[in-house]
């Protein structure tokens, strides 16, 4: 899977430019999903103008009631409504600036499988815990904190991405090798949850300033099942040359 989060860029009528440029681009790409997670004000615009493409469009949060009193909130089944079959759950910027702690994420995740949404759960390190030596237990216990309580079943429709903090949108990308090392240890740890076949079949990005020129090598990685990508998300040239180096 490609995914990208365009966070709080593109109005509707960007949005709809975008997606009609970004089409022709990436029409032979066969072997991933594309996920474009917009603004909730774009989802409309970017439903129509995908329609009929590869593209599927997903959010970037959601509120995990399923209604009620929540000023300013939005809804697994308003999302499902409006044509998202996607939603970004836990990014760092939300657990950052928003407040959002594992805690949250574990009730919107479950929020989003009960309703028909599949979650890209995101989890990553900041560089102090990364220089501290502390990330694999770290991702291990937001992993674990994530998926408390839910089933196997509930499972095949999760998506991980590791974001280490400190690569999102600095332009400093994780090697290769440090991305497939905590994407083996977010699939360790789902093993031993879940048992082997469970953990074989869920799909883990990496993300973190992934490009078009560092696509491939951190893509050809066997634990990194594809990307969740920010700032080239926004380019179509970029965003399509990511995605076929998926298909390599
Ligand atoms: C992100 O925000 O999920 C992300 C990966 O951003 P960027 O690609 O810009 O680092």
């Amino acid at each position: 899977m490609i995914a990208g989060n365009w966070k709080m860029n593109m109005t509707p009528t960007q949005a709809k430019d975008l997606i009609e440029a970004m089409k022709p681009a990436i029409g032979k790409a066969k072997w991933c999903d594309i996920v474009l997670c917009v603004p909730f004000t774009d989802i409309q615009a970017a439903v129509k103008a995908a329609k009929g493409s590869r593209i599927s469009v997903g959010a970037q949060n959601m509120h995990e009631e399923e209604k009620g009193a929540y000023t300013g909130e939005i809804s697994a089944a308003m999302l499902i409504d409006s044509g998202v079959r996607y939603v970004i759950i836990g990014h760092s910027e939300r657990r950052e600036y928003f407040g959002e702690t594992d805690e949250k994420v574990n009730r919107k995740a479950a929020a989003a499988v009960a309703a028909g949404l599949r979650p890209i759960i995101c989890v990553g390190e900041s560089l102090d815990q990364r220089e501290t030596g502390v990330t694999i237990e770290h991702i291990r216990m937001q992993i674990k904190a994530a998926v408390k309580d839910l089933t196997e079943r509930d499972l095949k429709k999760v998506i991980f991405a590791y974001e280490p903090i400190w690569a999102i949108g600095t332009g400093r990308t994780a090697t290769s090798e440090q991305a497939d090392e905590v994407c083996r240890e977010i699939r360790a740890c789902l093993r031993e949850l879940y048992g082997a076949r469970a953990a074989r079949a869920v799909s883990i990005l990496y993300g973190g300033s992934m490009n078009a020129k560092n696509a491939e090598s951190l893509l050809a990685m066997p634990d990194v099942d594809g990307g969740l990508i920010g700032g080239a998300s926004l380019k179509a040239e970029d965003f399509a040359a990511i995605v076929n180096a998926a298909n390599q």
